[in-house]
Parts: C-alpha cells; sequence; structure tokens
C-alpha cells in the first residue's frame, strides 16, 4: 500500500488526506496544534461560508488562473456537496451563491471531516510539528517533534502565513524551496 504523509492539518490537508486515503493510500497527517482544523473555526464569523456556488477562476487573484479552473473543474459545487452529504455534512445555499453548513456552525466541518478521515484509517498525529523533511535514498523522512518516519510521498499543506494565532507560518514555504521549487510571492 502506498503511503503518504500530509503535512498541515487544515482545510486543504484533511481533504488531500481523505482524497488519498480514497485512491488506496495510507495516510498519515502531522498537525503542529492539537487539534486539527482551527482556521476552519474561524472562518464565516464561526460559520465557514465553505464554497461559493456560483465561483469561477475569475474570482481568483493571482497570474495563473488555469491552476483555479483546474482545481475547480476537479470538485465543482454540485460534486463537492455530494461529497459533504455523503459524510453527513448538510450544506445551505443562499440567494447570492454562498453556501454554508446547515448547522451553521464551522465546527459541524471540522467534526465532519475529522470523523470521516478516522473512519478511514488515516493517522492524525497531533501536537506534532514537522521540522525538517528530508530525502534519502528515494524517501521523503519526515523529522516531527516525537518522531522520524520516512515515505515515498509528501503532500506540503501548511497553509499561509496569515493567521498565525490559529496555525498560519512559513513552514511549508520552506520545506518546498528546500526541494528546489520557486515561491511566488504572494
Ligand atoms: C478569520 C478568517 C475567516 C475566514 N473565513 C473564510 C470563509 O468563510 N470561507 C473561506 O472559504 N475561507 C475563509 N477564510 C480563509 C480560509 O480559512 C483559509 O483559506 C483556509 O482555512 C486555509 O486552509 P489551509 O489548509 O490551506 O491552511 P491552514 O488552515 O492554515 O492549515 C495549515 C495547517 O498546517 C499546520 N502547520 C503549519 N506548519 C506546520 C508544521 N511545520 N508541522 C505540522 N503542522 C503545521 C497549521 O497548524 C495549520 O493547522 C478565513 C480565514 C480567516 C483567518
Amino acid at each position: 500500500m502506498n503511503k503518504v504523509a500530509i503535512i498541515g492539518g487544515g482545510a486543504a490537508g484533511l481533504m488531500a488526506a481523505i482524497t488519498a486515503s480514497l485512491s488506496g493510500a495510507a495516510v498519515d497527517l502531522y498537525e503542529q496544534n492539537s487539534k486539527v482544523g482551527k482556521k476552519i473555526l474561524a472562518s464565516g464569523n464561526g460559520r465557514c461560508n465553505i464554497i461559493n456556488a456560483n465561483s469561477s477562476s475569475s474570482d481568483y487573484f493571482g497570474q495563473h488562473s488555469h491552476f483555479a479552473d483546474y482545481a475547480l473543474s476537479q470538485l465543482p459545487f454540485a460534486e463537492f456537496e455530494k461529497f459533504c452529504l455523503s459524510i453527513g455534512l448538510l450544506l445551505e445555499t443562499k440567494g447570492d451563491g454562498r453556501a454554508y453548513p446547515l448547522s451553521n456552525e464551522a465546527k459541524s466541518v471540522v467534526l465532519a471531516l475529522e470523523t470521516y478521515a478516522k473512519e478511514r484509517g488515516i493517522t492524525f498525529l497531533t501536537d506534532a510539528t514537522v521540522m525538517t523533511v528530508e530525502k534519502t535514498d528515494g524517501q521523503f523522512v519526515i523529522t516531527a517533534e516525537k518522531s522520524k518516519k520516512a515515505y515515498p510521498k509528501v503532500l506540503i499543506a501548511t497553509g499561509s502565513e496569515a493567521a498565525p494565532q490559529l496555525g498560519g507560518n512559513g513552514d511549508g514555504y520552506a520545506f518546498a524551496k528546500h526541494f528546489g521549487h520557486t515561491i511566488e510571492p504572494t
């Protein structure tokens, strides 16, 4: 079985972990906070405006609209809504397209994603800050606070530097740079 390490347990990391698991991978999710999804809890004034039914790539900043096009085509609104329903998360879409959990509480989103991920056997490593990622013998060696483990694949989902009180930092940029990636200025 493919092993994958996901660094970061925010919205992106949780969805990536679930997606990797659905494609048959054994997933370890590293999160520096004691709980996953802290930024989700703060989103939409605690209600989490989870998606917009009318969004298109023209709504996104940046020079690479094809990335937004690709991402949106991979998970269009209707598919996303279906996925949410399958994990027990009912959505309510307002007249302007903004969608929120029917409960009106962002914690429903975290609970649904976390519960489903755990049901799928994803291992949650919390209080586990990843300090370094090194490539040795074709494997990515992840050194976290209390562990050191090698994986054939690693996905960086550490988010941006926004809202540092919720876990935002530049760690992901440093990991990516270390492997020769270029960081586009935000
Ligand atoms: C106040 C506020 C309101 C918002 N409202 C909305 C909204 O209503 N709708 C919307 O779509 N968006 C909203 N956003 C934006 C949205 O919350 C973010 O775009 C989204 O949560 C980013 O998810 P992410 O997984 O990319 O990053 P994050 O949520 O930042 O997740 C990254 C995770 O990685 C962890 N991490 C970082 N470094 C390490 C490390 N070295 N080792 C282990 N773990 C690490 C962090 O602790 C964090 O949990 C809002 C943002 C804020 C701050």
